[in-house]
């Protein structure tokens, strides 16, 4: 029996989890439950699998949930608070956590999980976008199991020999092919991209995703995290990471050796594949997901991406290279750019310029250690709060 802490499971990848659990009973067993404040949601899913912990990050949301499990006889403990995310992460009891809180909110808690030791199930991108270094040396330190949920990064896994240790030459692997659907603006005229609303930038026309990475999908911002991701998950460089613009979302990337050879993992686009690869690896279970129809697909198409019009991907390439803080720096104020996009204070196109022109203002510095890493998202934080004011529509 698996016990699971699941961080962040009232969202898109929190439910898609809790969806392949309930599949499988005999081999899953849910220790926590945590979520910002979505009360109903995460109080129906107390009463599904009686986890031994629900935490919620704010106050009155926990009193809301504390009742209601009272009222129905559940014995659940409701916690509050960013420490309780870390102590449902480390308690002995847990074998694996599902790190699925979105942006800079997930990193504590997950690299809390790390140092305990846990097999971590890491769909929360931005803890090793900020502290890749930090994040996976204390991955090797405790002797954690790390399994990338990210769809691409899981096919990139799948594609690697079982024995990867990060030394590409050793295994031959000549480069990592990452795939991009090109999100819902891929052919949208330049000219109609500053009008684009929230609603457009949602309606991803292959995934069913949270808001935030909907829209940084939509930028591409997405892809250039995810270039971020794939460096310090399989140790390639920037130069050894390839992005292909796949609008079918069917590869879900690809390997290549030296040899000629591409190795990759095809599929429909649903997230429950992965998750249920990480669970159960190194076994396979059922995840609820249908058979890839070919003759269905039919045709699948390949682009190079256009730096032009997804400008935030240069930014990330920028920033990988640029190393550091710089990583850190451009996370937090694409967060900031996202969240004032979803309130309707910036235009689409002005997220690329506020990443940019907070790059620009703010110092990089060496990353030594994790307080260095929330200093620089924090510095971020305020400077690109400042700049949506400058930009904020009438
Ligand atoms: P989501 O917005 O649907 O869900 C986010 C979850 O985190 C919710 O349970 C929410 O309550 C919780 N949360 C939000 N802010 C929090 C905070 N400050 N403190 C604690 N908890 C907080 O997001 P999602 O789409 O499920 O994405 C989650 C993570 O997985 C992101 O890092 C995303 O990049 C990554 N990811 C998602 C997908 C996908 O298909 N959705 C695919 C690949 C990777
Ligand atoms: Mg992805």
């Amino acid at each position: 029996m698996q016990n699971l802490t699941i961080l962040g499971s009232t969202g898109s990848i929190g439910t898609s989890t809790l969806d392949v659990v309930s599949r499988h009973p005999e081999r899953f067993q849910v220790f926590a439950l945590t979520a910002y404040r979505q009360v109903a949601l995460l109080f129906k899913q107390c009463i599904q699998f009686k986890p031994r912990y629900a935490v919620l990050l704010d106050e009155d949301a926990s009193q809301q949930l504390r009742a209601l499990l009272r009222d129905a006889g559940l014995t659940t403990e409701v916690l509050t608070g960013v420490a309780a995310l870390e102590q449902v992460c480390v308690a002995p009891e847990v074998d694996s956590v599902m790190a699925a809180i979105v942006g800079a909110a997930g990193l504590r808690p997950t690299l809390a999980a790390a140092r305990a030791g846990k097999k971590i199930l890491l769909a929360n991108k931005e803890t090793l976008v900020m502290a890749g270094k930090i994040f996976m040396d204390a991955v090797r330190d405790s002797g954690s199991a790390l399994l990338p949920i990210d769809s691409e990064h899981n096919a990139i896994f799948q594609s690697l020999p079982r024995d990867y240790n990060g030394n590409a030459a050793q295994h031959g692997v000549r480069r990592i092919l990452l795939t991009a659907s090109g999100g819902p603006f891929r052919n949208t005229p330049l000219a109609d991209l500053k009008n684009v609303t929230p609603e457009q930038a949602c309606a991803h026309p292959n995934w069913s995703m949270g808001q935030k990475i909907s829209v940084d999908s939509a930028s591409m911002m997405n892809k250039g995290l995810e270039v971020i991701e794939a460096h310090w998950l399989f140790n390639a460089s920037a130069d050894d990471i390839q992005v292909v613009v796949h609008p079918q979302s069917v590869i879900h990337s690809l390997v290549e050796y030296v040899d000629g050879s591409v190795i990759a993992q095809l599929g429909n686009p649903d997230m429950r594949t992965p998750i249920a690869y990480g669970l159960a690896f190194p076994e396979r279970i059922a995840s609820g997901v249908s058979s890839l129809d070919l003759f269905k697909v039919a045709t699948l198409n390949f682009t190079p991406p256009d730096f032009e019009r997804f400008p935030c991907l240069a930014l990330a390439y920028q920033a990988l290279r640029t190393a550091g803080t710089a990583p850190s720096l451009m996370n937090a104020a694409n967060e900031i750019a996202v969240a004032a996009f979803l309130d309707r204070k910036i235009a689409f196109l002005a997220i690329p310029q506020l990443i940019d022109t907070v790059l620009n203002k703010l110092p990089i510095q060496a990353v030594t250690c994790i307080e260095d890493v929330l200093e620089a998202d924090a510095q971020a934080r305020v400077a690109a709060e400042k700049v949506v004011r400058t930009l904020t529509l009438c």
